[in-house]
C-alpha cells in the first residue's frame, strides 16, 4: 500500500497560517491560497504564536515571513522548536535573502519561498507537498509508537527486532514478556484513567531499565509488554525496579507483575514466535504469588511441540475417525431403581502414535486458538446422528447433552446451527441438551444471557456444567437462565467421608430448589455417594459407578437392558 493511498481526509480543506507584516503580501498570498485552503493571518510573530496556539490541532502549515517588527520569524521558529507538538507543524519561510534560507532550514523550517513571489502554481505546489509530507510522517509516527505509553507499537517492534538481529548478529538476546496480574482490578477499583497511568509508569520504568540494559520495548495489548534485550543471567533486579516503580500506585496485593523470559533466543525462529515462547512462560505463573519470573525451558518446548502436533493433526483426525464421540449414561435415581434418562457426549482422541489423549489436554488448547469450534461442531453432529440412529433402531429417543464451549456462545450463528443439526436428523430441540460451564457465566454475562435465552426459547435445554467450581455469586445465579444445575465433581468426591461436602451439597440443593431446576451430580463412583445424593433429593447422576464414557456400540446395552427390565 502506498503512503499516498493511506491519506484519510483528502477531501478536507486544510488550514494554513500566513504570517507577514506587510498587508499587501498577506493579501497576495491569501489570494493564491484561498482557492485550495482555509487561510488565517498574522501580522507579526506574536500574533502568529497566538494563532498557532489557538488553532494548533487544526493547522496544517505556516507560511512565515522572517523580517518582522515585534517578533521576527526566527523567534517564532525557536518557540515552535521548544514545543513537542509544534515541532511537527511544518513551516515554510518567506524570504528574499539567500543566506537566510540555510539559517531558517537549520532553525526548523521545512522549505522556503522567495520574494518577490514565485508563480502561484509553484507556491501552491510547495505548500501542498509539505503538508503531505508532514501528514505522512504523522501516519508513520502513529504506527511506530503506542499512543498511550510512547513505547514502540507491536509491528514496529517486530521489524526493529529483526533489524537488530541483522545488524548485530553476534549479540546474544533474550525475549521477555511482561504482564500485570489482575490488571482488570486496577480499572475496576480506580477507573480506566488510573489504569492508563499505571501502564505509563511501567513504560517509563522499562525505558529506565533500557538505559542500562541494551534493548527495545513495546506494548502489545492492554497490559502486555515485550522487551528484546541483550542476554542477562538474572532478571531479579530488573523485576525489582519495575515493581518499585508502581508499588505506591497499587491498592491490592493481588495486583503484581509477572515476567516470562525466553533466554538466548534461537535466531532462526521468527521474532513473533520467540515472544510467543516468552508469553507461554509468563502464562505458567499467572496468578502465582510466590513466583514472578518464569523461563521458557525444555519442558515448555516439548509441550509446544506436542500442542503443535495436535493442532496439525485435527483435520486428519476428524476425517480418519481418530476423534470419536463416547457416551456416558445419566440415570434418574429417585424412583425405585435407577432409570436411564439421557447421556453426555464426550470427545475422545485415539491418536495413532500417541494413543488415547484426554480432552483435558486438547480442549483447553483448542479453546485458545479457536479450533474448538470445529471440534465441537463435529461432536454436535455426531451426537445428533446417534440420537436419530438409536431412535430409528430402538424406537426410543435418548436425549444427549453436548458440551458448548465458551467461545461458541458468542457465535451469532449458534442457534441456527443447532436448528439445522436438528432438522438434518429430524430431532426436536427438547431431545438435545446443551452443557455450558459455569465459569463462562462469570464473563460477559449480558451476551451470554441473551444467547442462552435464545436457545431456550427455541426449546433446547441448558445445563449449567461444573456448577460450584466458578465464582458466581448467589446474586448472579438468581437471574441466570438455566434448566438444570450440574454440580461439579469436586462436591461428590469424598462425599461419604467428608461432612463438610455434605453440608455444601445441602446448600446447593437449596439453590436448585430456589431456582426450581433439577440437579445432576457427576463423578459418582460408589454406592455410598449414590445413596447420599438420593437422600439429598438429587434427581440424576452420572459417573463411573454406573459406567465410564463408552463408544456408542457399548452404550447400547443400557438401552436394551431397559427393555428387558
Ligand atoms: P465435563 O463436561 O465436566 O465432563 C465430565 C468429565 O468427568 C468427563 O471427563 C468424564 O469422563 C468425567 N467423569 C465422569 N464420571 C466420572 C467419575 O465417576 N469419576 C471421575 N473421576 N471422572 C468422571 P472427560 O471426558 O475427560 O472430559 C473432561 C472435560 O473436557 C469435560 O468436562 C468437558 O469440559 C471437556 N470436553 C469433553 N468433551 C468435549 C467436547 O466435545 N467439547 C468441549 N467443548 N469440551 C469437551
Ligand atoms: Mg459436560
Ligand atoms: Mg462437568
Amino acid at each position: 500500500m502506498s503512503i499516498r493511498s493511506r491519506k484519510v481526509a483528502d477531501d478536507v480543506k486544510r488550514l494554513v497560517l500566513v504570517v507577514d507584516d506587510e498587508q499587501i503580501n498577506r493579501e497576495l498570498l491569501g489570494f493564491i491560497l484561498s482557492s485550495t485552503y482555509d487561510v488565517l493571518y498574522a501580522a507579526n510573530g506574536q500574533e502568529a504564536m497566538e494563532q498557532i496556539h489557538e488553532h494548533q490541532s487544526m493547522l496544517s502549515l505556516v507560511l512565515l515571513d522572517l523580517k518582522m517588527h515585534v517578533m521576527d520569524g526566527f523567534a517564532v521558529l525557536d518557540r515552535m522548536r521548544e514545543d513537542q507538538l509544534l515541532t511537527k507543524l511544518p513551516v515554510i519561510v518567506l524570504t528574499s535573502e539567500k543566506q537566510a534560507e540555510v539559517k531558517s532550514l537549520r532553525a526548523g523550517a521545512v522549505d522556503f519561498i522567495t520574494k518577490p513571489y514565485d508563480l502561484p502554481e509553484v507556491i501552491l505546489a510547495r505548500v501542498q507537498r509539505n503538508i503531505e509530507l508532514a501528514e505522512d510522517a504523522r501516519i508513520i509516527q502513529a504506527t511506530e509508537y503506542d499512543a498511550l505509553t510512547g513505547l514502540y507499537s507491536r509491528e514496529y517492534f517486530h521489524q526493529y527486532a529483526a533489524q537488530l538481529d541483522q545488524y548485530h548478529s553476534g549479540l546474544r538476546m533474550d525475549a521477555l514478556a511482561l504482564n500485570i496480574n489482575h490488571f482488570h482490578l486496577i480499572n475496576e477499583l480506580n477507573g480506566k484513567q488510573y489504569g492508563d497511568q499505571v501502564l505509563r509508569q511501567i513504560a517509563d520504568d522499562i525505558r529506565n531499565v533500557l538505559a542500562d540494559v541494551r534493548g527495545i520495548a513495546c506494548r502489545t495489548t492492554a497490559d502486555q509488554f515485550y522487551i528484546y534485550c541483550e542476554h542477562r543471567d538474572s532478571y531479579g533486579d530488573v523485576m525489582q525496579r519495575l515493581l518499585d516503580g508502581i508499588a505506591d500506585m497499587l491498592q491490592s496485593d493481588r495486583i503484581s507483575l509477572r515476567l516470562g523470559v525466553y533466554p538466548l533466543v534461537d535466531k532462526t525462529v521468527d521474532v513473533e514466535r520467540r515472544f510467543d515462547r516468552s508469553q507461554l512462560a509468563c502464562n505458567t505463573i499467572r496468578g502465582n504469588y510466590t513466583q514472578n519470573i518464569a523461563y521458557y525451558d525444555q519442558d515448555l518446548y516439548e509441550r509446544e511441540i506436542f500442542s503443535e502436533h495436535l493442532i496439525e493433526d485435527i483435520d486428519e483426525a476428524i476425517e480418519n475417525r481418530h476423534l470419536k464421540v463416547f457416551f456416558q449414561p445419566k440415570f434418574a435415581i429417585q424412583g425405585e431403581k435407577p432409570v436411564l434418562q439421557s447421556a453426555e457426549a464426550l470427545i475422545r482422541w485415539i491418536h495413532p502414535e500417541i494413543g488415547m489423549i484426554s480432552p483435558g489436554l486438547f480442549v483447553p488448547l483448542f479453546e485458545q486458538n479457536g479450533l474448538i469450534r470445529k471440534l465441537d461442531r463435529f461432536v454436535w453432529r455426531e451426537a445428533a446422528a446417534q440420537i436419530a440412529d438409536w431412535r430409528d433402531r430402538y424406537g426410543r429417543t435418548i436425549p444427549v447433552s453436548v458440551n458448548v464451549s465458551r467461545i461458541d456462545i458468542y457465535d451469532p450463528t449458534l442457534s441456527d446451527e443447532f436448528l439445522s443439526i436438528m432438522e438434518e436428523n429430524r430431532l426436536q430441540p427438547s431431545d438435545y441438551y446443551l452443557e455450558i460451564t459455569e465459569s463462562a457465566y462469570t464473563e460477559e454475562t449480558d451476551q451470554l444471557i441473551s444467547s442462552v435465552e435464545k436457545l431456550r426459547s427455541l426449546g433446547f435445554k441448558v445445563e449449567m456444567d461444573d456448577f460450584g467450581s466458578g465464582y458466581s455469586s448467589l446474586n448472579t445465579l438468581s437471574f441466570l437462565p438455566v434448566d438444570v444445575l450440574k454440580i461439579d465433581m469436586g462436591f461428590v468426591r469424598d462425599l461419604e467421608a467428608d461432612p463438610r461436602k455434605l453440608r455444601l451439597l445441602e446448600i446447593i440443593t437449596e439453590i436448585a430448589g430456589y431456582l426450581a431446576v433439577p440437579m445432576i451430580a457427576e463423578g459418582v463412583e460408589n454406592r455410598d455417594q449414590l445413596e447420599k445424593l438420593r437422600e439429598l433429593g438429587c434427581d440424576i447422576v452420572q459417573g463411573f459407578y454406573f459406567s465410564r464414557p463408552v463408544p456408542p456400540e457399548e452404550f447400547e446395552r443400557f438401552i436394551t437392558q431397559e427393555y428387558s427390565a
